[in-house]
């Protein structure tokens, strides 16, 4: 033991430069996330720690040498999944390869027994939010094994070998790995937490679907040169659906409706629940005409099938939809006109979808005619869905060009 903590000492430059990944870590995990260009990156400085760590090489016995490189290389494999622990591992391997010898290969079999081990146990101990010291001393122990690699020696040679690094070796690596391990642990950690406490606070609970949070944060990172269409759907009479089922069963509808809509929407699409039975979708980069198709479609999709209830049965749905075509950065005042589209199409029966016209006018400026023709025409919108509206919307092509169907 008097020989571990003399060698100690004399890794100690290592040991508090391997400290350092740590707070690499911390910094890279919050710049870019658990991303896998971010994991390969900090794969490159673990590697190049390891390199740096057979620099400071303590003999054991004769022709034999102790150093903290598969260190390193263990925590990648913990820490930084296969793509960061392939990096890592080559870079270990070119380096030892650099150095040359008869214990060469034995050498890069040890770095490899690190980085499976540390791979193999980030695998099996994924699920808990925090890792703690006992998790921990099982990586430890795990990657332990790595001076096994020293058995592609002539076994003699082997023998000698491992008997002399494992007194001094073991107890360093089990500190090392304790020691750093605790602190990338507490940086992913910390990291996980507050990804998650930034989910809860841009989703909703019941559905998953953005909140209105997230969806202003969604919308407002769109390309702002481009417009978009926004969509709001509103559940017809659903507080029947309560009121018949119970609200358990309105809970399950409002579910059950995201993942109706994904299947008509693209994947940069946002989808958000505002509240009560009230959910946006902002369609970034659409042109109104294709946002019409998707309007039309997500009252399709809805219409389609009675949905499931908890207690068994199903019961038949149907939305309303308003939408607006503008710019994501007036988003207040594209909601306030998908609304009016969205009372529109209410109060012209429900199930089907109004736009509103993105050339507004001045009300003066309708017909008396065609006003009282059409209630949709007070509010400037043009209708979608129905064959008999669509008739209405070719008489009104004159001072509405853009919303004819
Ligand atoms: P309309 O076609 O005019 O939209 O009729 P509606 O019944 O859908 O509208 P109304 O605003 O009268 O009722 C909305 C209902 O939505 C009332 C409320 O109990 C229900 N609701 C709101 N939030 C939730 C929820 O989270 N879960 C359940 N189950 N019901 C909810
Ligand atoms: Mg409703
Ligand atoms: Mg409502």
């Amino acid at each position: 033991m008097t020989s571990a903590m003399d060698t100690l000492k004399d890794l100690s430059g290592t040991m508090a430069l391997l400290a350092l990944l740590a707070v690499v870590y911390g910094v890279t995990l919050r710049r870019f996330g658990p991303a896998r260009g971010a994991r390969v990156a900090l794969g490159v400085v673990f590697g190049a720690a390891a390199i740096l760590a057979m620099g400071d090489r303590i003999p054991v016995t004769e022709g034999v040498f102790v150093d903290l490189r598969n260190l390193p290389v263990a925590l990648a494999g913990a820490f930084l999944g296969l793509p960061g622990a392939s990096v890592a591992l080559a870079m270990a391997v070119a380096g030892r390869l650099g150095i040359g010898g008869s214990g060469a290969m034995a050498g890069i079999a040890s770095s490899f027994i690190a980085a499976a081990a540390g791979l193999a146990w980030d695998r099996r101990t994924r699920s808990p939010a925090r890792r703690g010291t006992p998790t921990l001393l099982g990586l430890a122990l795990a990657t332990s094994a790595h001076p096994l690699g020293a058995f592609l020696l002539p076994l003699p040679v082997a023998m000698r070998t491992v008997a002399a690094m494992i007194p001094i070796l073991l107890p360093i690596h089990i500190l090392g790995i304790l020691m750093i391990g605790c602190l990338i642990e507490r940086e992913r950690a910390s990291h996980a937490r507050e990804r998650a406490l930034r989910r809860a606070a841009e989703h909703d609970p019941l559905t998953g679907l953005l909140n209105r949070r997230g969806f202003e944060r969604g919308v407002a990172r769109c390309d702002q040169s481009q417009g978009g269409a926004l969509l709001l759907l509103d559940v017809d009479h659903f507080k029947r659906i309560n009121d018949d089922h119970g609200h358990p069963a309105g809970d399950a509808v409002l579910r059950a409706m995201g993942d109706r809509m994904a299947s008509v929407l693209r994947k940069g699409d946002l989808v958000a629940r505002l509240g009560g039975e009230e959910l946006a979708v902002f369609l970034p980069g659409q042109p109104a005409a294709a946002a019409r198709v998707v309007a039309r479609r997500l009252c399709e999709v809805v219409r389609a099938r009675p949905f499931a209830l908890p207690a068994g049965g199903t019961a038949p749905i149907t939305v309303s939809v308003g939408g607006a075509w503008g710019r994501p950065a007036s988003l207040d005042r594209l909601i306030a006109r998908a609304d009016a589209a969205l009372y529109a199409a209410k109060h012209a029966g429900r199930d089907r979808c109004r736009f509103a016209s993105d050339r507004p006018g001045p009300l003066a400026s309708i017909p008396a005619a065609t006003e009282s023709a059409c209630a949709d025409c007070v509010l400037r919108l043009t209708c979608l869905c129905d064959s008999e509206r669509d008739v209405q919307v070719e008489r009104l092509d004159h001072f509405l060009p853009s919303e004819a169907a």
